[in-house]
């Protein structure tokens, strides 16, 4: 927005405990003039291109490249006209709170963005999709959504141009399945909300069957600045070659928790020593789940790498929302995990077997071992479940993501598993306070 090329062009306007700044606020910063020079000097296939020269990948999870998945809703002459464009702001992913922090904190950014990925893709019709217990956001995005209109930035001839756009604010029903993209395309159709087999992927048949683009809150919030400052720009912004910045997040007994806006690329020991504080006295640090609680945990010989999308898988996790979970060495790594998996289990939506029953499963045999009535081939069956749960055994990434932290639980905290069953009780209980 403003001129200057920003470090931390995403949240350099927040003002944590001060209002959002409204339309007007948000257009003395320079917001909006993304929007008109996108609307006055560049086509839509320009701002694709911008995107994708960008290297911008998608922030809610799985780093998909944004532009590329613009660029793959059909064209031609035969292709279909109405096109969508869904925001993606059902953050029900656990430790993850860094949307809410964007939404609330500059509104104004979020629909910016969504105004220039629509004009991209051809849609004249926008939803954002916000989870359910996010009143707040609610509120904020109703209000700015209503200046717009008031000021002809949405409706039809925005700026003067051609170009008409609607935006509506859609309330989630509640579920973690809703995040998933084509869950949340059936749920805004008014249909159960369980996924779609993909592929067709959503930019060829989406919702209503029509083309669709669902994008992240914080991936769209990029987009007003890569059209502001180019691609170069925003490549510049990170420390590896993935591009731009990264609200990255701390939950867990460190001294000073909360989000960050920092290069993609920094260091899991800098979020956690610097920006985080460290550990709390008395606490030492054990490992990490970087993002959000449907990731493989990070250890101590891990602290040293830069978190981006291909480091943090080549150590056998994913770096997934960025907000991270940190395990200290006075909690149980069963219970933390055990708490997780009563999470999924009751969040799975039940549309295939393996997820219904086998979560459950997973949660009971936790749960005995945690309170010392596990078996020695208690481990084994989380390993044969957690195989079971993978890649390609479930209709969707759920169930796969739901066991990451197990896996990697039974991989880095073998010994805790196993005092837990030869001593039949868990050896964590005096230590917590
Ligand atoms: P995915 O890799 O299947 O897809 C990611 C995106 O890329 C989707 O938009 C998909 O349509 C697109 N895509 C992938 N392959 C494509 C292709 N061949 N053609 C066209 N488009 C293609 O991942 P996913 O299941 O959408 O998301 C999983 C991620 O979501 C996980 O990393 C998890 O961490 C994250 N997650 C986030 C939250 C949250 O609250 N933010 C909640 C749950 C899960």
């Amino acid at each position: 927005m403003s001129p200057n090329k920003l470090e931390t062009p995403l949240t350099e306007h927040i003002r944590p405990g001060h209002p959002s700044p409204d339309l007007a606020a948000y257009q003395k910063l320079g917001g909006y003039q993304a929007l008109r020079r996108a609307l006055t000097e560049m086509t839509p296939t320009e701002v694709i291109e911008a995107v994708k020269d960008s290297n911008l990948r998608g922030r809610g999870g799985a780093g998909f490249p944004a532009g590329l998945k613009w660029s793959l809703v059909p064209s031609g002459d035969d292709a279909p006209r109405q096109r969508y464009l869904v925001c993606n702001a059902d953050e029900m992913e656990p430790g993850t709170f860094k949307d809410r922090y964007l939404i609330e904190g500059n509104p104004h950014q979020l629909l910016e963005g969504i105004m220039l990925a629509a004009y991209a893709i051809k849609a004249d019709t926008a939803y954002i999709f916000l989870r359910a217990e996010y009143t707040c956001s609610e509120r904020t995005l109703r209000e700015a959504i209503a200046e717009l209109f008031a000021e002809n930035l949405l409706g039809d001839n925005i700026l003067g141009s051609n170009y008409n756009l609607n935006i509506h604010l859609h309330t989630s029903a509640g579920r973690y399945i809703c995040g998933e993209e084509t869950a949340l395309l059936n749920a805004l159709e008014g249909k159960r909300a369980v996924p779609r087999a993909k592929p067709p992927f959503p930019p060829q048949v989406g919702l209503w069957g029509q083309p669709t683009i669902v994008q992240n809150v914080e991936t769209l919030c990029c987009v007003p600045h890569i059209i502001n400052h180019g691609a170069d720009w925003f490549k510049g912004l990170s420390k590896t070659n993935n591009s731009g910045t990264k609200i990255y997040g701390v939950s867990g007994r460190v001294k000073r928790p909360g989000l960050w806006e920092l290069p993609l690329g920094t260091t899991l020991r800098e979020i956690i020593e610097e920006h985080a504080g460290g550990m709390l006295d008395g606490y030492k640090f054990r490992g990490v789940i970087p993002g959000g609680a449907s990731t493989d945990f990070l250890v101590e010989e891990h602290l040293d790498l830069p978190l981006d999308y291909e480091t943090v898988a080549a150590a056998g996790s994913r770096l997934g929302t960025g907000t991270m979970i940190v395990l200290d060495d006075r909690t149980c790594p069963i219970a933390m995990v055990h708490n997780l998996e009563t999470f999924f289990a009751r969040e799975s939506c039940g549309w295939c077997t393996p997820c219904r029953d086998g979560l459950p499963w997973i949660e009971k045999t936790l749960s005995a071992i945690e309170e010392g009535r596990g078996v020695a081939s208690d481990i084994d069956l989380l390993h044969q479940h957690s195989r079971m749960l993978g890649p390609g055994r479930t209709f969707c990434a759920f169930a796969p993501g739901a066991v990451e932290p197990l896996q990697s639980a039974l991989k880095y905290f073998a010994d805790d598993f196993e005092q837990h069953i030869s001593e039949k009780r868990c050896p964590y209980k005096h230590l917590q306070s």
